[in-house]
């Protein structure tokens, strides 16, 4: 068995290494411009990405439309009434409604880091004011991570009227994202630079700060697509091992690390594979979803919609999401899903490639979706480009393909690859589907009820049953009683 291994891991080591597909793949998505929902873009890249996997002998390659909540960009405005009169550079984040033709105007109050802490500290003050929050992450906090949605989600439960959101990093770049998840946010909701957001905060200490945001904003409802093809198992062609990263960008970004670096490392897995079509046990299916940065929701459709009656099947899904983006070697860490460790570890020993493993549970990627319906799932987890803290360029303009460089791409694709022709191979998969309630209890256990609750404005039943096409929850009564149930746990 391990020389079997041996001669196919050569054989994927000189096929990627002396290849730029990986890197010619991501130069034409980010040459097609953001592939944000909506765009002309986001067709192209899925006629391109439907093209390379019939060419790369792909089966059942195929799109699958799903209708969703669109948000199309207008105009965004920012001034300071009082103390002084001037325009302040902003932009909306995504699903951001639109305001009446002349504004909203509301006193300013910073909300800090935006830890539960600071802003139960300041709740009292909130109610009708615009919040201020900064993209650092808060220190000392019971809260583990801390998201956009659940920093913006956590302003608008206490009452807020609008939120801006500053970059933390100086560099004149607002840091985007949507506001929630496949709908329309509840009141305005911008993002501003860290110099523009000093000056704020500057007029903040010395009194009163008035604001006025004035937003034009579309909002059709809008048809997307998940873009996916096989390699049919020989023994067990109905168990499935699903390889997927979103292929979408943000609107005013090329969305080059975040994320056509993923997309195009589960391209050239594909590609790699494909000579062994014959010999794997498992269905290998390869996805790239758009609308991961409008509430995961191509994932969502698949895994809630578009494929329910294969979730027995589905045995693992390995996210790519940012795969390649930077120098680092690249670890693997499953969500939620300790048992596999050990297993996962024996497999990588085989691979002679120091490849760390480990676990833990996020809720902000495509792998969520898997998750909340039980199905064993990892990161595959790359580290950011040096210097920049925090999300560094991804979610800002500067997210271009000059960052992004054909080495980690090549070495993440390698190990992909090597590590997913494995997992195919083995006899059983170390882990079973969880239950709902298992779920559940999972969730508890990382600490991460709260802030689903908060960011996705659905119950953690909804999310399971429903996904994100679940109706959100009440502001007024049932959004806030739940919350407060949570709390008091
Ligand atoms: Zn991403």
């Amino acid at each position: 068995m391990i020389e079997k291994y041996e001669k196919i891991d050569k054989e994927i080591l000189g096929n990627v290494f002396t290849s730029t597909e990986v890197y010619d793949n991501l130069l034409t998505l980010t040459d097609f411009g953001s592939r944000f929902g909506g765009t002309k873009s986001e067709k192209q890249a899925v006629e391109f990405m439907l093209n390379k996997f019939s060419s790369y002998d792909l089966d059942n390659v195929q799109k699958e439309e799903f209708e969703y909540q669109g948000w199309i960009r207008g105009d965004t405005a920012l001034e300071i009434v009082k103390p002084i009169s001037s325009p302040v550079i902003c932009i909306a984040l995504p699903y951001c409604p639109s305001t009446a033709s002349e504004g909203v105007e509301g006193e300013l109050i910073s909300a800090g880091n935006g830890s539960p802490e600071e802003y139960e500290r300041i709740k009292d003050k909130i109610p009708g004011k615009f919040v201020l929050v900064t993209s650092k992450e808060p220190t000392h906090s019971r809260w583990r991570s801390f998201h956009r949605t659940e920093k913006l989600g956590m302003a608008i439960h206490y009452g807020a009227e609008a939120v801006i959101f500053q970059n933390h990093n100086p560099g004149r770049l607002e840091n985007t994202g949507c506001a929630r998840c496949n709908q329309i946010a509840e009141v305005p909701s911008i993002a501003i630079s860290y110099e523009e957001g000093w000056r704020l905060k500057r007029l903040l200490t010395e009194g009163l700060v008035i604001v006025r945001i004035t937003a034009n904003h579309q909002t059709p409802r809008l048809k997307s697509w998940n873009v996916f093809g096989d390699i049919t198992g020989q023994k067990l062609k109905d168990d499935i091992i699903v390889v997927g990263a979103h292929f979408d960008g943000h609107d005013i970004a090329l969305g080059a690390m975040d994320d056509g670096s993923g997309a195009s490392v589960v391209m050239e897995t594909a590609r790699l594979l494909v000579p062994y079509k014959k010999t794997f046990k498992r269905t290998l299916r390869f996805i790239c979803f758009p609308l991961e940065e409008i509430g995961l929701t191509g994932a969502y459709a698949y895994t809630h919609k578009l494929h329910t009656s294969e979730l027995n099947n589905t045995k693992f899904m390995l996210n790519l999401d940012g795969a390649g983006r930077a120098g680092e070697s690249p670890a693997i860490l499953t969500e939620g899903c300790p048992e596999i460790v050990s297993a996962f570890k024996k497999l990588a020993a085989t691979m002679k490639y120091d490849l760390p493993l480990g676990s833990r549970l996020g809720s902000h990627s495509d792998f969520f979706p898997f998750f909340l319906k039980g199905v064993p799932s990892a990161s595959l987890v790359s580290s950011r480009p040096r210097g920049i803290e925090g999300r560094g360029f991804s979610h800002t303009s500067a997210d271009t393909p000059d960052k992004v460089k054909l080495r980690p791409l090549r070495e993440a694709a390698m190990v992909v690859s090597r590590f997913i022709y494995r997992v195919a191979d083995l006899d059983s998969i170390p882990a079973k589907r969880k239950s709902p309630e298992e779920v559940k209890k999972l969730i508890k256990l990382y600490g991460l009820e709260e802030n689903i609750i908060v960011s996705k404005k659905r119950t953690v039943d909804q999310l399971i049953n429903e996904g994100i096409f679940a109706t959100p929850l009440e502001q007024k009564e049932g959004y806030l009683n739940t919350l407060f149930k949570v709390q008091s746990v």
